[in-house]
């Protein structure tokens, strides 16, 4: 006998949580069923990188505990996994050989992280609990660590490994970040990075791994590291498979039209497994970030419950610190747009760079050195706020500058 619900929800994450959340707010009897293969409550993979590096405890990760379910009245369907969706029949078929069956449903089921093709038992990529896990016992006694991929796994686990510990970085591209940052940017900071002891591989691979005492990692350029761990950080696949085999339309993601909704009228998606339209640019985009996840996952719950709310877009937003140096990527920040501004201040360090499009409104940012005020230039993203002019980009507080500019 399958079980029935209201509302069932695959995905026990960020967009799984906070639709979870949305559609509580909202409706007080509607039978809600929340289901994850990883067997624990919602936590922040954001700052996994913390915990592995010994900087944060484990118990600090999790974002809820296990009894906001239950006194939420919802029911948990954790450590079982979603092999297949019909979706005319509104089932869900668990590896279990149990069903589930839905009125409608939210496909949160995020993204895997890339494999990189030759293996270590003292190699993982970092995308669930038990990747950290294992990361942060290899850490532990790690003299030498070496990392595949210049982005948002890779970088921040280095800087918080321990700082005794020779560090190096392999990277396909010429540069790092190339997926986050504009070239400059991205200079700027792998100078600040090979200052604080990063030794850099650009345009490399690793071809082969030599276990023994120590790894042996054989780079295409026919150098060797000899290093205690590699964490490959090369990127994200979205878990599509369920939308595809059930006949939905799937791109790179599956398609999600501005209320969430996937070509099955009763199926929606969040997060990292959908792609939606990006807020600038109106291109097709799954943004991999938290922000834009939490946002499409509280948009999917209020149309689920019939509501009819459309979302903007999603805008790109990282914000992150890797070796000390505060990092906020926002928007369209990569692209030559109709005129970029910018100051560099050689001393302190602070950076910023806003970029502008025809009607002078502000369209992306980055900000290196000093991200307190990063929610404001999300702001003027989010109101196409015409750019108040560069002197906002010389003081501390582009706020205060902004205010006494408006007064
Ligand atoms: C190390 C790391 C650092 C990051 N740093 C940042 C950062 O600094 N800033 C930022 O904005 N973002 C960052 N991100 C990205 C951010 O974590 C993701 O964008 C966010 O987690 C996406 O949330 P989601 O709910 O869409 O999916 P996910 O968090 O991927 O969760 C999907 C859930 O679905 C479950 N699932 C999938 N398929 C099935 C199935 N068939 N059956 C049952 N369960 C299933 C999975 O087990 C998983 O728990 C980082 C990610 C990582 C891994």
């Amino acid at each position: 006998m399958a079980e029935a619900f209201d509302y069932v929800i695959v995905g026990n994450s960020a967009a799984g949580l906070q639709a979870l959340k949305t559609l509580r707010k909202h409706t007080a009897d509607a039978s809600v069923a929340i289901i994850d293969r990883e067997d624990c409550p919602a936590y922040s993979r954001v700052i996994t990188p913390y915990f592995v590096g010994g900087k944060t405890e484990r118990e600090n990760l999790f974002i809820v505990d296990r009894d906001y379910y239950q006194k939420a009245g919802i029911t948990t369907l954790f450590g079982r996994n979603v092999i297949a969706l019909d979706a005319e029949s509104r089932q869900l078929e668990m590896d279990d050989g149990s069903r589930v069956i839905f009125g409608k449903l939210l496909l949160a089921t995020g993204a895997e992280a890339h494999q990189l093709t030759v293996k270590s038992d003292r190699s993982s990529v970092l995308r669930h609990l038990a990747d950290a896990e294992k990361l942060a016992e290899l850490m532990q006694n790690a003299k030498c660590i070496t990392a595949i991929g210049a982005g948002l796994v890779s970088l921040p686990l280095l800087s918080h490994a321990p700082a005794s510990a020779e560090k190096h970085l392999v990277v396909g591209s010429n540069r790092i970040f190339s997926r986050m940052l504009d070239a400059e940017s991205s200079a700027i900071l792998e100078k600040r990075f090979v200052e604080n002891g990063l030794q850099l591989h650009k345009q490399n691979d690793i071809v082969a791994i030599e276990e023994g005492a120590r790894l042996k990692l054989q780079l295409a350029s026919g150098d060797c590291l000899v290093s205690d761990m590699l964490i490959v950080g090369k990127g994200v696949e979205p878990n599509n498979e369920l939308a595809r085999a059930a006949g939905l339309q799937v791109n790179y993601g599956v398609v999600v039209d501005d209320y969430c909704r996937t070509s099955h009228a009763d199926v929606y998606a969040a997060g990292d497994t959908a792609e939606g339209k990006d807020f600038v640019t109106g291109e097709p985009i799954i943004q991999g970030n938290w922000m834009t996840a939490v946002e499409q996952g509280e948009n999917a719950a209020l149309n689920m419950l019939g509501m009819g709310c459309a979302y903007s877009g999603s805008l790109k937003n990282n914000i992150t610190e890797v070796f000390g140096v505060d990092i906020a990527a926002i928007g369209d920040c990569m692209n030559d747009t109709a005129q970029i501004v910018s100051t560099h201040d050689q001393t302190t360090g602070r950076y910023r760079k806003v970029f502008l499009n025809e009607q002078q409104q502000v369209v992306g940012a980055v900000l290196i050195g000093e991200t307190n005020d990063a929610g404001l230039y999300y702001h003027w993203i989010r109101t196409r706020t015409t750019f108040p002019g560069k002197q906002v980009l010389n003081g501390t507080n582009s706020y205060a500058a902004f205010q006494q500019r408006m007064a």
